[in-house]
């Protein structure tokens, strides 16, 4: 294991942080044997690097937030500029420039189709909102039988209880059940379970059916449907196509049910436009952006809507209609800063069209795998690729996830130099927009020889 390599400092680190931290979505345990804790001293570009000097290659942008690389100039720039302007200040009743700025061009990159701007401070508490927006906007049109939501199975839209009652990855949700709300769930669009010959658009227009039979029958209790358009990443990089996201908005449409558009991971570029919902040519009636929003500096989430929801909250004070929602970091100066940086990059650097050439690049990259015995898919949309492991390629049976090969992909790849970490069988890219096509090469090499280790026996 990697960590044998360690100089006595570095493992000092570890050491000192095995005695006192807890970290996110781990069991502890596995940090003495099973993975190696990595101590990080700093970031440049695509690399992450170590106190011993060594460094790796971050493929999953240090999960999906991150754009234009670590300690990116222009970011910092504007960070260190924000810092001795105005660092933060409450947003009840006040307002600073950096955040009325973003909300501007956030709107204006919608084109037209949304025009407010809500912020919560990371992504599960934006969903959060929309949530308890678009239940209380038919509250205040006096339709109190809309207090259901309606999602997609295997999706995820974040961890505090309401996001974790609208997702339904059973990793992180199954053991909470007993504390969460009840949702309704529609089958998947996701195209990994077509028929052999069947189309993208087939296989999902087929899975729709069953999500429209919900709404005729309980549209009137139903507040919302949540998804995340085009790719369920934490579901593991199931993709499917635009076509569904059409037929859900016309059936939202014809049920009188609002579309939450979950872009927390997909937004910004991940799946080749700058929002997923553009491929579709639809609007969502909440779109919740965060993740990529800041480039990956801070945490921030913008929760836009439009001007209907916004007049049924809009009223005299009496009327207790008004959202009494906020967050103590609500619309952070120093985060919206890092995001109108971020936005200022995409405009200049012709960034969306430059991903063109990345993701051909991915795909000719790790094409090969296809052929792989144990590899059942690979996929990608955009910037995020997939490549499938599978224990029996013809039938496609799932390894026993006790056997966590993911994990031996994982641990391969760090013995290169490269942060890859797969979702259970799923290994993907996600990388920085900043990687070259020579990295994708490096990357796509490791991959292949991780899987090939991971798979044999
Ligand atoms: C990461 C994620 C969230 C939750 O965001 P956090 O900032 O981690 O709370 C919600 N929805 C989707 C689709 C995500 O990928």
């Amino acid at each position: 294991m990697i960590t044998e390599k360690f100089t006595p400092m570095q493992c000092a680190i570890i050491q000192r942080d095995l005695n006192v931290l807890w970290h996110p979505c781990t069991q502890m345990k596995d940090h003495e044997h099973t993975l190696p804790l990595i101590p990080i001293k700093r970031g440049e570009g695509i690399w992450l690097e170590d106190f011993d000097g060594n460094r790796y290659l971050d493929a999953v942008s240090s999960w999906w937030v991150n754009l234009f690389g670590h300690a990116n100039p222009r970011i910092n720039a504007a960070l260190k500029n924000q810092l001795d302007t105005l660092e933060h200040v409450i947003m009840a009743g006040y307002t600073h420039e950096p955040g009325l700025e973003l909300a501007e061009r956030l709107v204006a990159l919608t084109e037209g189709g949304l025009d407010r701007c809500f912020y919560a401070d990371n992504g599960s508490a934006g969903v959060e909102v929309a949530l308890k927006m678009s239940f209380h906007y038919w509250l205040n049109l006096g339709k109190t039988r809309k207090t259901k939501f309606l999602t997609i199975s295997n999706g995820y839209h974040g961890e505090t209880l309401g996001a974790l009652a609208v997702g339904n990855v059973t990793l992180y949700k199954d053991t909470y059940q007993p504390l969460l709300m009840e949702t309704l769930v529609a089958p998947s669009p996701d195209c990994f379970y077509r028929e052999t010959g069947e189309s993208w658009d087939d296989y999902a227009a087929r899975q729709f059916q069953a999500l429209e039979e919900i709404l005729e029958q309980q549209a009137d209790e139903i507040s919302a449907i949540i998804i995340e358009p085009l790719v369920q990443c934490a579901g593991g990089m199931r993709m499917y196509p635009p076509s569904y996201l059409r037929l859900l908005r016309d059936a939202c449409d014809r049920y009188d049910v609002h579309l939450i558009a979950d872009e927390i991971a997909v937004g910004f570029g991940r799946t080749g436009t700058m929002f997923a919902c553009e491929q579709a040519d639809i609007c969502p009636d909440f779109l919740c952006l965060s993740k990529g929003l800041t480039g990956g500096y801070l945490p921030l989430c913008a929760v836009l809507t439009h001007d209907t929801i916004y007049r049924a909250f809009y009223d005299d004070y009496s009327q207790l209609n008004g959202f009494m929602h906020s967050h103590s970091y609500t619309g952070n100066p120093l985060a919206c800063r890092a995001a109108l940086a971020t936005l200022d990059i995409f405009k200049t650097d012709n960034v969306i069209e430059n991903n063109r050439v990345l993701a051909q690049e991915m795909a000719q990259a790790t094409a090969h795998l296809q052929d792989h015995p144990h590899v059942a898919e690979v996929r990608q949309t955009g910037m995020i690729l997939a490549i499938e492991m599978v224990q029996d390629k013809a039938q496609r049976i799932e390894y026993p996830w006790q056997e966590r090969r993911g994990v031996r992909v994982y641990n391969y790849a760090l013995s290169q130099g490269a942060l890859l970490r797969p979702l259970g069988n799923v290994v993907y890219f996600m990388p920085p927009y900043v990687i070259t096509p020579e990295q994708i090469q490096t990357l796509a090499q490791i991959a292949t020889e991780g899987i090939e280790q991971a798979t044999a026996g």
